[in-house]
């Protein structure tokens, strides 16, 4: 299948050319055509399938057959970070290029004036994540009562960080005729009765991740005792790979030692963590994003949804307690078609966990023998 069969209008065509897409992916090929057709969707997708644009096209294809209205927004799309709230904008962004629609990102953790001064000047299409949204509606600075598609992103995540009230309490305030498109990655006993309270009769689209992602992943263990873990770090870092490195750490404490080692080392480094302001972390994505810093130090929460595109290598400095979470952070690089490099560092002790994670991923880890600091 190409775009071409996707009944999309001819600026979404143009795009999607211009990304650089030579063909839509399985969650595009299958939700596209469902989300064209006014129907509701129940998606279990991870970041790195490609949903954003499974989404982000449709809607804007209808926003383009609208053709400019006033009134208020008429999508609006709650996602649970907002590195994640950001990404999906900068999507919005690339391929509504050739459409009249005006995106607003409502994100915590910064001035709201600014926010609010956007939305007066009009808006189509609001991203935000909930409790912003909810600040600004209680400033009322915004109607939700035109709103024809709403989008929930990451609805697990949502639940995780005790969004549910807030997404309950927006639910409230949109229309109940409306097309909803509703994505999760995993899909515990809350997420559908979540999903069966604000969809009607949806389809259920499911794309696995685990395959496509390790597929698509050049594997490799390291072992090293406890004590050698950050020179073999440096030594990679410094002399094996080259371009950008995105670095796992279990801990910010442990985010912030790797950090300062590899500056130490001379490295151009950020950290990437919880403790650290907005402001902060979205410099230090930006700069790793534009090349500016080579590599970014993060723990699992701050890198939720981080979406860099040519990320050629994930580096986990610590084995992640969970299966999922090692799926999770390998599928950062190698995405949609690009091929990827996830090099873990483990010491005798990771045995278990990596029996765990070899078990989900239904394959073993290649081990690298011969290394400078092997046992
Ligand atoms: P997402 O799952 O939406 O976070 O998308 C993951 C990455 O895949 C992003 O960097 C997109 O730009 C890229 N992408 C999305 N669709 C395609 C496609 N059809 N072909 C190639 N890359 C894509």
């Amino acid at each position: 299948m190409t775009f071409a069969d996707l009944s999309l209008c001819a600026p979404l065509q143009k795009a999607v050319q211009q990304a650089g897409y030579t063909q839509p992916t399985p969650i595009q090929e299958q939700a596209i055509p469902v989300v064209l057709s006014g129907r509701d969707v129940f998606g279990c997708a991870q970041t790195g399938t490609g949903k954003t644009a499974a989404f982000a096209l449709p809607i804007l294809n209808r926003l383009h057959a609208e053709g400019p209205q006033r009134g208020g927004p008429r999508v609006l799309i709650l996602a649970p970070t907002r590195e994640l709230a950001i990404q999906i904008d900068e999507s919005f962004r690339a391929y509504g290029a050739g459409i009249k629609a005006r995106t607003v990102v409502l994100l915590g953790g910064i001035s709201i004036r600014p926010q609010i001064e956007r939305i007066r000047r009009g808006v189509d299409i609001v991203i935000a994540t909930p409790g912003r949204l909810l600040d600004v509606i209680d400033h009322r600075a915004l109607r939700l009562d035109n709103v024809h598609t709403f989008v929930l992103d990451e609805a697990d995540r949502m639940l995780d960080m005790g969004f549910l009230p807030s997404i309950k309490q927006v639910v409230k305030l949109i229309p109940t005729e409306r097309h909803t498109l509703f994505f999760s990655a995993t899909l515990p006993k809350e997420i559908r009765s979540l999903a069966n309270s604000i969809l009607t009769d949806p389809v259920h689209i499911a794309v696995t991740p685990e395959n496509t992602t390790t597929e698509m992943v050049d594997q490799r263990l390291y072992y090293v005792e406890r004590d050698r873990k950050r020179a073999l770090l440096a030594h990679l870092v410094k002399e094996d790979l080259e371009g950008s490195i995105l670095v796992f750490t279990r801990t910010k404490r442990g985010a912030d030692r790797v950090t300062k080692d590899l500056m130490s080392a001379g490295l151009r480094v950020a950290a990437i963590h919880g403790d650290k302001s907005q402001m902060a972390r979205q410099r230090a994505l930006q700069d790793f994003k534009s090349g500016k810093t080579r590599v970014l130090v993060a723990t699992d929460i701050a890198a939720r949804g981080i979406d860099i595109a040519e990320l050629p290598y994930v580096v986990n400095y610590d084995v992640p307690e969970s299966p999922e979470t090692y799926v999770h952070r390998i599928g950062r690089t190698g995405r949609a078609g690009r091929a990827g490099v996830a090099l873990t560092i483990a010491t005798p002790e990771d045995r278990n966990p990596l029996r765990d994670i070899e078990k989900l991923i239904k394959m073993r880890i290649p081990t690298v023998r011969d290394h400078p600091f092997e046992g």
